[in-house]
């Protein structure tokens, strides 16, 4: 099977009535970028770039970021690169970045982290926005900002950008060619504002990882709960279709970052719900695009709305049996 995978490496994913699906990796350290390649995937659709906070003793400098921001993008050439800011805080915390009050916090995930932190201390987002501009000088930039809840939050964080850039410009720094901004869709609350913000971003990549678990309150990393949610559920698959349609008649591009989207049934029912970007996990991109080229779109959407307008009692062994009918 693994030479199977590395023989589709050359192979765009395209499903069998013909539409090609965008199968992107998700990375965060150098050493990850050489999955671009063994892969044969389209691009990093979520670059996580709070690993280099973790691993580093102190806050990394702006050179520091400017290098490897530059070397991704670098290894990637034309294949687009999302970078995430950081997502820091909650459980990842770091020595030299605390909160004022230097308690833990009881509910780290959904306490003060990622974008929260980001704005609070300005300088952090500051840096790491001169960082990515200037690494990007010369080439498209792709921006996107973790655990939006409200639409200004997204428009403070994006004016932290386009003051870097005023000033990049100021001192005749050479600019990116092209600046896309995006948001990560994993508090439950944005869905219901969506179609605001939808006209001033130009993609959107949903965190299953963080969404389902504030979906459900029930704690990602605590292996007690495990069981007690799917990812199939007609909750998450319903929610999933109403954001999808929230944005829809906008100019925005849907990718699904989260690693529900590197399973195989869980891929499928995203296909059938019309997403058409997935950014997963490498060893994921194999099968996924052995699964992509099985896949008759307009047969798994036309079952999915079915599914979900009349759910099965058991949504997993319908996809399961769905899939086994067509040797899938
Ligand atoms: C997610 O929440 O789904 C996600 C991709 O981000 P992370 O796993 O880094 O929180
Ligand atoms: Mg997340």
């Amino acid at each position: 099977r693994q030479a199977a995978y590395a023989a589709l490496r050359e192979v765009h994913p395209t499903t069998r009535d013909g539409t090609r699906i965008q199968v992107m990796i998700n990375a965060g350290l150098r050493d990850d970028i050489a999955n671009l390649t063994m892969t044969g995937a389209d691009g990093i659709g979520l670059f996580r770039t709070e690993f280099q906070f973790l691993v580093s003793a102190t806050l990394p400098s702006r050179e520091r970021q400017t290098r490897l921001y530059r070397e991704v993008m670098d290894a990637a050439g034309d294949k687009p690169v999302k970078f995430r800011t950081v997502d820091i805080g909650g459980d990842k915390t770091l020595p030299y970045l605390r909160h004022d009050d230097g308690e833990g916090e009881e509910n780290p995930a959904m306490g003060w982290r990622a974008l929260r932190v980001a704005l609070e201390r300005e300088g952090l987002l500051k840096v790491q926005a001169r960082a990515l501009l200037e690494a990007a000088g010369g080439r498209t930039l792709h921006v996107m900002f973790p655990l939006v809840a409200e639409p200004w939050e997204f428009d403070q964080a994006k004016a932290v950008f386009d003051k870097q850039l005023a000033f990049l410009r100021s001192q005749k720094k050479q600019l990116p060619e092209a600046i896309h901004y995006g948001i990560m869709l994993e508090v439950p609350a944005l869905a219901e504002q969506l179609d605001l913000l939808a006209p001033k971003i130009s993609f959107l990549s949903i965190g299953t990882n963080d969404l389902t678990q504030f979906l459900f309150a029930a704690d990602r990393a605590n292996p007690k709960l495990a069981e007690r949610y799917d990812w199939l559920s007609p909750a998450i698959l319903r929610f999933l279709r109403r954001v999808i349609r929230s944005v829809d008649g906008h100019d925005v591009d849907i990718a699904v970052c989260g690693e529900m989207g590197g399973r195989r049934l869980e891929a499928l029912a995203l296909l059938g719900l019309g997403i058409r970007r997935l950014s997963i996990t490498p060893a994921a991109v194999g099968p996924t695009k052995d699964l992509v080229s099985k896949v008759d779109l307009q047969e798994i959407g036309t079952a999915m709305e079915q599914w979900l307008a009349h759910p099965p009692e058991d949504m997993r062994a319908a996809l399961t049996a769905w899939a086994a009918e067509r040797g899938i």
